[in-house]
């Protein structure tokens, strides 16, 4: 960035401040700018008169500003002021300037000098000043003066605080002289904000008025309270001087004359003073700028896109004409039937990354959800062996069997057909909560019309909940048709007839003998951890779960067994999935005492819980 470019900054940031002074409270941003601060009668307002050259601040005695006043001194040929608040009018006479900074003052606070943090925004332009845009704030007091409330001390450190504390401001810190450095109600309020002082400037006023055979030698070489930004030493206008109408110019001409003559400062003479003091803000807060601009684009952009988000919600509001009530009504009753079905139908258009849309969760549910609820069922097969045994051996009674009766068989399998019940109402259960959470997303478009939106969720919820009553009561029908009457001819039923002759099929179909597809509970990629230290790291197999084995092979063929770990009396459940990771993890353990668990990984996530 050329120096051209740099000179352009400060200007910049002052069009961002008017734009969001214009824009209210609501918007905020915090832009680089400079915070005066001190004590009552520190010599704020007067350095700030001496960088204009003008008189154009309230005087007085007790607390005097009472509004933050962000001033913006621009360069320019032709000397002029305006204020944010009438931007038509361009003041010419700097006595009127402070007479509209007093009336402006008590158009907020009423004439009860009272405080308010709503800034006043002024604008002068001059020849005689570098670019620069200070705040001048109200001065910190200490007792309650004269008729101010008691809080009035605690109210203005507030406010100074407010706008101190933000890390975009540079804190500049006036200080008399002819007090106590360490008392200094300034740099105690900064050491608050800035405890390493990396944003604070410190001016020392009133040099003129310390003791004969004193001096501020040490604090202005910056050795007494060292700041990163070092100290300025000014000489601003007395009170005799200022009523004897003294000209600025002059003044300006009298500081230069006292350090210049003064043999403790003589050696510094060049570093102080209000011109140099001026001429150093410029290039802290050009520098300060230019800092701050990465982070100050990015939060822009981030409330561009926020208003935007909120323009969209009101683009349908037009309260002075109500013919577009009845219409804005059905565009967003409509929008909302749209939105609704693309997040359960799906679309193409503005995806969502950031977090799975209610039909992609559905089809979770269908499609991992569902399968794991019944392989979780449980079913021990000794149990199940027993049940089958006792059937077969009560229903022959006293005679002894030769066949396997059917009776025994449909007596098992009815059980267990009943049993699908209760994952089949949990995964309505699911799927419910997933279209009611789907409206609310929906509807919060509508939050700027709150009884739209609950009418809409209270319609679209009813219809919803009737719904689920007729799903479940088909699902448990279609359960109990399933358990009215088994189908031993369908080609899907391994009848005792042809169970054998399959299983040979698939025997040799696999080189491994297996034990039918019924009992294979889970398939997938398994990473076993730690080898060998050696090798070190991990590697990953197929596996194939089984009621009675867990047996794991080198790759997906199931030709190349790698081993086989028989699982009596184990049980599996399946892990919480950590946080921010893609694993699957279940866990295959001892009903009766020690854990072992295996990590799963499924990429292409048949089950995936
Ligand atoms: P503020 O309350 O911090 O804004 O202080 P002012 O700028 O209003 O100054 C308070 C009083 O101190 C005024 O009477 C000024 O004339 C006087 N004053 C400020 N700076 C100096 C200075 O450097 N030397 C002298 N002699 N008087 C000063
Ligand atoms: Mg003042």
């Amino acid at each position: 960035m050329g120096n051209r470019g740099m000179e352009e900054l400060i200007p910049l940031v002052n069009k961002l401040q008017d734009a969001f002074s214009s824009i209210g409270q609501s918007c905020h941003l915090d832009l680089p700018q400079i915070a005066v601060v001190g004590g009552q009668s520190a010599g704020k307002s007067s350095v700030l008169e001496n960088f204009v050259g003008r008189d154009f601040l309230p005087r007085g005695s007790g607390i005097v500003t009472r509004r933050p006043l962000i001033l913006q001194l621009i360069f320019s040929k032709t000397e002029y002021a305006e204020f944010l608040h009438c931007k038509s009018k361009k003041f010419t006479d700097f006595d009127e300037v402070r007479q509209e900074i007093e009336a402006e003052t008590d158009r907020v606070t009423g004439t009860n000098k009272g405080i308010s943090p709503v800034p006043i925004n002024l604008r002068v332009y001059s020849p005689h000043v570098l670019n620069l845009t200070l705040i001048d704030l109200p001065g910190i007091t200490k007792v309650p003066v004269g008729d101010q409330p008691p809080d009035i001390e605690y109210q203005i450190k507030d406010m100074i605080l407010q706008f101190i504390s933000r890390e975009s401001s540079l804190i500049l810190a006036v200080t008399p002289a002819n007090m106590d450095l360490a008392n200094s109600d300034a740099l105690k309020l900064a050491k608050e904000v800035d405890p390493q002082g990396l944003r604070t400037i410190g001016v020392i006023t009133k040099l003129d008025l310390m003791d004969e055979g004193t001096d501020a030698r040490d604090v202005l070489e910056n050795k007494l309270l060292p700041l990163r930004r070092g100290y300025i030493g000014v000489v601003n206008r007395s009170q005799k001087d200022i009523e004897g109408k003294k000209d600025i110019r002059a003044a300006l001409a009298a500081e230069r004359k006292f350090f210049l003559s003064h043999p403790a400062y003589r050696h510094m003479a060049d570093r102080m003073g209000t011109p140099h003091l001026q001429k150093t803000l410029n290039q802290q807060l050009t520098n300060h700028i230019r800092e701050s601009l990465p982070n100050l684009r990015s939060k822009l952009q981030s409330q561009l896109l926020s208003l935007e988000k909120e323009v969209e919600e009101y683009k349908n509001f037009r309260p002075d004409d109500p013919t577009r009530k009845t219409k804005a009504l059905l565009q967003m009753v409509q929008q909302f039937g749209v939105d609704f079905e693309k997040r359960i139908e799906g679309s193409g258009d503005q995806v969502d990354t950031l977090e799975l849309s209610g039909g992609a969760r559905i089809n979770r549910i269908f499609h991992e959800r569902f399968p794991f609820e019944l392989v979780k069922m449980e079913f021990d097969e000794k149990d199940l062996r027993r049940e089958i045994s006792y059937a077969i051996k009560n229903i022959h009674g006293v005679r002894t069997g030769l066949f396997t009766p059917d009776l025994a068989f449909e007596a098992i399998v009815k059980k267990q057909v009943v049993k699908l019940k209760e994952p089949c109402l949990k995964c309505v259960d699911l799927v419910i909560q997933e279209l009611i959470n789907t409206v609310r997303q929906c509807t919060s478009k509508l939050c700027s019309y709150p009884r739209l939106r609950e009418e809409t969720e209270r319609i679209v919820t009813t219809y919803i909940r009737e719904r689920e009553g007729r799903t479940k009561d088909q699902i448990l029908l279609l359960i109990d048709i399933e358990q009215s009457y088994i189908n031993t001819n369908h080609e899907d039923f391994i009848g005792f007839a042809n169970a054998q002759q399959r299983s040979t099929q698939l025997n040799k179909k696999r080189a491994i003998p297996n034990q039918g597809e019924i009992l294979v509970i889970r398939r997938g990629w398994l990473t076993i951890n730690n080898i060998s230290l050696m090798k070190g790291g991990s590697k990953e197999y197929w596996f194939v779960l089984t009621a009675e084995s867990l047996s794991w092979y080198k790759d997906e063929e199931e030709k190349e067994k790698k081993y086989m770990l028989p699982l009596d009396n184990l049980k599996i459940r399946d892990v919480e999935k950590g946080f921010m990771s893609n694993k699957h993890v279940f866990a295959i353990f001892n009903t009766e005492q020690s854990t072992r668990r295996e990590e799963r990984r499924d990429p292409k996530s048949s089950y995936g819980f």
